[in-house]
């Protein structure tokens, strides 16, 4: 079975072809700048390239998609028909969305009615769906969302102390974002740890550009940083981060800026490249860091500092764990900062040779420890992907 992997954005559209009797990668790639002019950047086994063609929209890009990896010479299937099922990610589900679905109309209608918590995101998650649908009409598409993994959290974790009609009217609440990257690692760190995924207690440290980490009581979600929006908890890339609500009302009114600006400034200007003055990216800052410049090791201090807070915090509503998860770009090639951020943490020891590894599944932590410290790239195409097919699979039966 392959399964085709879509993610859309709001001028972008990445996806991945997965084989998965291996779960190998056939194909994968970006149609970027959709709308304005188009760029394809393609990797297969057969070509590696970086292409102008035309998409006006995200129909366009899909069928090109379609064309590059059905292509004669440097395709990776011979016809539209090895596609089995198509799975997209979509960031936001809402309360209504606990797992993967097949898509329907109705379901479309939903997500679109989530589209109201996440601006930025569903409406272009639609567009992608609808666009796969008119070019695969005859497979099915199955929705797979950032926020599902979330949605066992206790209403004590997930609720904000606001009145309670703001919930009910306006469904105010926490909800949590990297759902499919937590799930992934807690399954994974279940199987290395020779353990039932039910009877795991894990705290899955998914730290890249954006952030956030989980609390994993017996294989589910108990608590999570991230909030209503990707902004709360840890301070990010560009994003702030938890903070007195009241800053924010504050620097609109000195300075002048419209909510609409607000949220943008929150997003964009903020996090590690606000405190740093160098890059929202943390090669960048390490760089800077070597190089004597201190508000790059600020920017960092807060971040470690930050990320030490909250498993600290999850350490305690989970009892006893059997293990912390680093995951995503930083926390999957990071040695220095997994080492400073388990400094100090009581009968844990770390083998600084074990710890010196780059995106590869290992536990970085010696026997002797009191839980396991493992590194464990995530996967979130895959992750869709299996979704996809145990959802197909479950209606043939
Ligand atoms: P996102 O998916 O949120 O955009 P990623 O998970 O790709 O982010 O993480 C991006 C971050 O990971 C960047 O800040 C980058 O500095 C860091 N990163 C990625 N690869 C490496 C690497 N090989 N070594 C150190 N840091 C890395």
């Amino acid at each position: 079975m392959k399964i085709l992997v879509i993610n859309a954005g709001s001028s972008s559209l990445k996806y991945q072809l997965i084989d998965m009797t291996d779960e190998s990668v056939l194909a994968k790639g970006n149609c970027d700048r959709i709308g304005i002019d188009g760029l394809l950047k393609h990797k297969s086994a057969k070509a590696e390239f970086v292409k102008e063609f035309s998409m006006p929209n995200h129909s366009t890009a899909v069928r090109k998609v379609i064309e590059v990896i059905t292509d004669k010479e440097i395709g990776c299937i011979s016809s539209l028909d090895e596609i089995s099922a198509v799975g997209h990610r979509i960031v936001h589900g809402g309360e209504h969305f606990k797992e993967a679905k097949l898509v329907n109309e109705a379901v479309i209608d939903e997500i679109a009615e989530c589209g109201k918590l996440a601006p930025l995101h569903n409406v272009h998650s639609v567009s992608g769906i609808r666009a796969c649908m008119e070019v695969l009409p005859n497979v099915p598409h199955v929705v797979v969302f950032d926020t599902a993994f979330h949605q066992t959290m206790p209403p004590e974790a997930y609720m904000y102390g606001v009145p309670y009609d703001y919930y009910k009217k306006y469904a105010i609440r926490k909800y949590g974002f990297h759902g499919t990257s937590h799930r992934f690692v807690t399954q994974r760190a279940a199987a290395m740890l020779g353990k039932d995924v039910n009877d795991v207690n894990l705290i899955t440290c998914h730290l890249g550009n954006g952030s956030s980490i989980t609390a994993v009581k017996n294989g589910k979600c108990i608590d999570t940083t991230m909030g209503f929006t990707p902004l709360d908890g840890l301070m990010m890339g560009s994003r702030c981060g938890a903070m007195d609500p009241a800053v924010v009302t504050y620097i609109e009114r000195i300075e002048g800026k419209t909510s609409k600006e607000m949220d943008m400034f929150m997003n964009k200007e903020c996090g590690v490249l606000g405190i740093s003055g160098v890059s929202s990216d943390f090669r960048d800052i390490d760089d800077a860091v070597a190089e004597g410049n201190e508000r790059a090791k600020l920017a960092l201090d807060m971040f470690i500092y930050q990320i030490k807070k909250y498993i600290g915090s999850f350490m305690y509503i989970l009892g006893k764990i059997d293990g912390i998860v680093f995951t995503a770009g930083v926390g999957e090639n990071n040695p220095e900062l997994r080492q400073e951020v388990l400094k100090g943490l009581q009968n844990i020891h770390i083998d600084s040779k074990l710890n010196n590894i780059h995106g590869k599944e290992t536990i970085i932590s010696t026997p002797d420890s009191a839980f396991k410290i493992m590194v464990i790239p995530t996967n979130e195409e895959c992750m869709i992907a299996r979704d996809t097919k145990q959802l197909v699979e479950s209606l043939k039966k």
